[in-house]
């Protein structure tokens, strides 16, 4: 979609403090400097002939397409193709992101064919390519440092894995994580990657993370960067998949709905900047787990924070949605002030609330379910007996979420929905082996993992301790 002038996309923080800057620095600063969060200053729109035109277009092509207006006078479409190319080529599926009939009107979108199984990778994959090309251009090397509870660490160690550019280190909190996650990340043995386990909990982990990014000096000394779901970056490859489906299932002719299985909030926002697009969707489902801050807010125009229920789905166990501020924004006119304000009141007192227009407005695109455990096991041996498909618990929160759209009316009968399936039930073969009786298999490049041997850091959760081990692995000058 050309611009007129030639003109480039321009990033502003959520907080009104930081811009305008330019994609490739919005990608490397990850979160912005006044606490807020990027997003482009306007959203590039398609017609309907430009959708149209997108259909036979090939997974890596529409990669491009979409992208090109957000890295505008950076990176073009041809060279955003062929990152996309090259990021998706060892998925194990020629459909990259298949989409799959589970009942009239409703479908499974399979978002776990990457390398560590679960959708994580569809952003990390093009994010490392990403990194490396910014760093290579500019001549410098970064630090990465992230804290997971899983997924993110598995799919960002493996991306970033043997590149020059960037050394990476992966907090997970010591014996918190799956077997299966575990190993993903201890087994990827390369050259400036490090599996670091903490010990302590998940929250540990992101308060070290936090303390090396506020220790300004280190941060410039290393050049530090994030990968977190905050970083723009992650969220424009997960674009793609929403217009892939809804293209399978005849749109722009046919609208179609989505239900996503959301913990801090970047997924479902990946689908609202799809509808910003201009694309045709009926609804966004959002579904949650018992912890379910957001169908609370969904419900009463109050944002409450409380404490975090493990569950069976712990990749969704999160209380505060952080890329939920991006919406804030939107819904807020894009007033950085107004928005820095609520952010500001909900760090100190944990609660903020809306007007009823601003809730009635976020109503008209999204609707809101939860789903607890018994719900969630039921809700996969259900689904295995009967249309024989094996979901993971966080897929089936959503599958649940669909359901449950159709059958109160909230979308017609008559208007498909996608259920977004974001990992492979093996990576959680617990919670399926509970439900179902039978433990799924890992995929067959994975079928060896449990026996790979290991190589991880341990630490204690200081600060210190930490940017010691940095500064003793870290390659680059
Ligand atoms: C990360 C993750 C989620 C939550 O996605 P958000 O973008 O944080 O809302 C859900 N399911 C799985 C399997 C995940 O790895």
């Amino acid at each position: 979609m050309p611009r007129p002038g030639g003109s480039t996309m321009h990033y502003y923080s959520t907080r009104g403090q930081d811009g305008p800057l330019g994609y490739e620095d919005a990608l490397l600063s990850g979160l912005a400097r006044d606490g807020g969060l990027y997003l482009p200053a306007e959203w590039p729109r398609f017609t309907e002939a430009d959708i149209s035109a997108m259909q036979g277009l090939s997974y890596a092509e529409l990669a491009g397409r979409i992208m090109a207006p957000f890295c505008d006078g950076e990176v073009d479409e041809a060279e955003l193709t062929a990152m996309a190319q090259d990021a998706y080529a060892g998925f194990d599926h020629p459909d990259i992101a298949p989409l799959v009939p589970l009942q009239d009107n409703l479908h499974v979108l399979e978002l776990f064919h990457g390398p560590t199984i679960a959708f994580k990778d569809y952003a990390m994959q093009f994010l490392a390519r990403a990194f490396d090309r910014a760093l290579k251009k500019n001549r410098q090397h970064a630090v990465i440092v992230g804290a997971t509870s899983g997924d993110t660490g598995s799919a960002a160690l493996e991306a970033f894995k043997g590149r020059d550019a960037v050394d990476i280190f992966i907090l997970f909190p010591d014996g918190r994580v799956s077997p299966v996650q575990q190993r993903q990340m201890t087994s990827v043995v390369a050259d400036g990657a490090h599996a670091v386990a903490v010990s302590g909990d998940f929250d540990d982990c992101q308060a070290v993370v936090k303390a090396l990014f506020n220790d300004l000096e280190f941060r410039d000394q290393v050049n530090l960067s994030a990968i977190n779901s905050i970083n723009w970056a992650r969220l424009m490859p997960q674009i793609v998949y929403y217009f892939a489906a809804a293209l399978r299932l005849g749109a722009p002719a046919r609208k179609v709905a989505f239900s996503v299985p959301t913990g801090n909030f970047g997924n479902v926002f990946a689908g609202y900047v799809a509808v910003q697009m201009g694309l045709p969707v009926e609804r966004l489902i959002i579904a949650s787990n018992q912890n379910d801050i957001l169908p609370r807010f969904f419900a009463s125009g109050a944002m409450a924070r409380e404490t975090v229920v493990p569950s069976l789905s712990p990749s969704m166990d999160i209380q505060v949605s952080s890329n939920f501020e991006r919406l804030l924004f939107e819904l807020l006119d894009r007033d950085g002030a107004a928005t820095a304000t609520v952010m500001q009141h909900f760090a100190e007192t944990g609660r903020f609330e809306v007007d009823d227009s601003v809730l009635a407005r976020a109503r008209q695109l999204f609707s809101a379910y939860r789903l607890d455990d018994a719900g969630t096991l039921a809700e996969i041996a259900e689904t295995a007996a009967q249309s024989n498909m094996t979901i993971d618990p966080h897929s089936a929160v959503g599958v649940y979420a669909a359901r449950a759209a159709h059958a109160d009316g909230t979308v017609s009968s008559d208007v498909p929905i996608v259920a977004l399936a974001c990992a492979h039930p093996a990576k959680f073969d617990a919670a399926v082996a509970k439900a179902t009786g039978v433990a799924p298999a890992l995929p067959p490049h994975l079928a060896d993992l449990m026996q790979r041997p290991e190589r991880q850091q341990h630490v204690a959760a200081t600060p210190d301790a930490v940017r010691s081990l940095i500064m003793k692995m870290k390659r680059g000058t």
